[in-house]
């Protein structure tokens, strides 16, 4: 499988969230470093252009909850990497606090949803930005949604880096995407498969070779 990104169309934007389409096209997994080639078979998204819409979506949230304290509530642990740089462009007060949230299992499907840690900062009558890695089905943000309405927030907004439209399979919608993506099952700049790759700059897409080997065990190189 040899697959492209096609570069962001502005004139594409997603009009309610302001997310950057991605496309994926024909060939040239050119631009992928040396040492990923053998795993990664394309780069999705590139570190700069992530760099450039992470800043635009703080800039967007801080317009949108000026004069407000947030609490930002972020989703284990894919979020590290989008976390970090959307809330250092921020300069609006928060806090900080975090859900564990894991769907078993080491494939790339969804399995059913533990929760692994639970908040320790109140967020009864506060403004809360939940933030996810991806929205796909669509059932890990809509059972965190339920969870937190439950304490009684003033406001809940959600912030998800990458969205999967077309495999949603409950009604929820994120207010702020950074892109819209197709349906591959991406890893990098956080996101794993199997708990690798985290430390990909770059969102991309890994060999299906890859894929097949790591559901078994350690994928050997
Ligand atoms: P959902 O519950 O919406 O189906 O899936 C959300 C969770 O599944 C995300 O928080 C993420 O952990 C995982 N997930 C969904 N799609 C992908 C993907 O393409 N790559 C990775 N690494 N994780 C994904
Ligand atoms: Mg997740």
């Amino acid at each position: 499988m040899t697959l492209t990104r096609q570069p962001e169309n502005a004139r594409t934007r997603n009009k309610a969230t302001g997310a950057a389409p991605i496309r994926v096209a024909a060939d040239a997994a050119g631009e992928v470093p040396e040492r990923w080639r053998k795993e990664v078979a394309c780069i999705l998204i590139t570190d700069k252009e992530i760099a450039i819409r992470v800043a635009e979506m703080s800039r967007q949230i801080e317009r949108d909850f000026t004069g407000r304290e947030l609490v930002v509530v972020s989703l284990l642990t894919g979020t590290v990497m989008f976390l970090a740089d959307l809330i250092r462009n921020l300069s609006l007060p928060l806090r900080l606090d975090f859900m564990g949230v894991s769907s078993y299992g080491a494939g790339t499907e969804s399995g059913e949803l533990v929760f692994t840690k639970e908040l320790r900062i109140s967020v009864r009558g506060r403004d809360v930005l939940l933030v996810d890695d991806i929205l796909d089905t669509g059932r890990t943000m809509s059972r965190v949604l339920a969870k937190l309405k439950a304490l009684k927030p003033r406001r809940i907004r959600t912030c998800v880096l990458l969205n999967k439209a077309a495999r949603r399979a409950e009604p929820v919608e994120a207010d702020y995407v950074g892109f819209d993506i197709p349906d591959f099952f991406v890893v990098g700049y956080g996101l794993d498969f199997a708990e690798r790759y985290r430390n990909l700059p770059f969102v991309g897409v890994l060999h299906p070779q890859v894929y097949a080997q790591g559901k078994k065990k350690k994928v050997e190189f």
